[in-house]
């Protein structure tokens, strides 16, 4: 039996940044879901499948070799012996990656997989579905929020430590539309769990944010 921490919420709600601090904190194993969204997304694109061809998306799913390799921080993503930890983090695959994440194909591939990663293991979920579809039965759940301004300052300062050069007011549109693809699909959209607890990490440190999580938990 697992014992799951599900973390969902939309972009730069500090989703990422919290799960896998919580998760060194307490000795869990860091689940990162959207990376395996977006390998989906890169391998379609290298394979020229188109983003809404369920059956090839479906093919390709089952076709992937994606494993995490956690002893290392943060954990790398393999797509079979190609680590592609850095390539899935583009605005493209940002975009890509909301796509490809509305097939239900996708969906149906990727979430069993989550489930077997999680089997027997005790983790940190981080995603958009966590609490309400791959995890229902998960005893702690957290939704982190934040105003569209400061996770558009986060994702624009991320960017810009990656090297790209991006004007603020792009990132927010971008920002939005993912948030709008991800919360109007009609499979598993981003909404927190009617049991989750709500988190609007806007004015918090990380530190806090963690300190908020590690007082509702009770780990035994
Ligand atoms: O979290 P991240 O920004 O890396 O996720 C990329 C995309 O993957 C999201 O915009 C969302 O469309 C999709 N995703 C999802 N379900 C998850 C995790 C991510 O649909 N559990």
């Amino acid at each position: 039996m697992e014992t799951v921490i599900t973390i969902d919420g939309p972009a730069g709600s500090g989703k990422s940044t919290i799960s896998s601090l919580l998760a060194k904190k307490i000795g869990y194993l860091y689940l990162d879901t959207g990376a395996m969204y977006r390998a989906v997304a890169l391998a379609a694109k290298r394979k020229k499948i188109h983003l809404n061809d369920g059956k090839a998306l479906g093919e390709l799913c089952n076709s992937l070799d994606l494993h995490f390799i956690t002893d290392q921080d943060p954990p790398r993503l393999f797509l079979n012996e190609e680590d592609i930890s850095a390539a899935i983090r583009s605005p493209e695959m940002d975009m890509a990656s909301s796509k490809v994440s509305a097939v239900s194909e996708v969906r149906k591939a990727m979430t069993g997989l989550q489930r077997k990663i999680a089997k027997g293991m005790t983790l940190v979920a981080e995603g958009r579905d966590m609490g309400t579809v791959v995890f229902p039965d998960a005893k702690h759940k957290f939704y982190l929020t934040a105003s569209l301004e400061i996770r558009t300052e986060r994702r624009y300062k991320e960017r810009l430590g990656r090297g790209e050069t991006v004007h603020m007011a792009v990132v927010e549109s971008e920002l939005k539309e993912r948030d709008h693809q991800d919360e109007t699909r009609p499979i598993a959209p981003l909404r927190p769990a009617e049991d989750a607890k709500i988190i609007d990490t806007t004015e918090m440190t990380p530190e806090q944010v963690i300190g908020t999580i590690l007082c509702q938990l009770d780990l035994g």
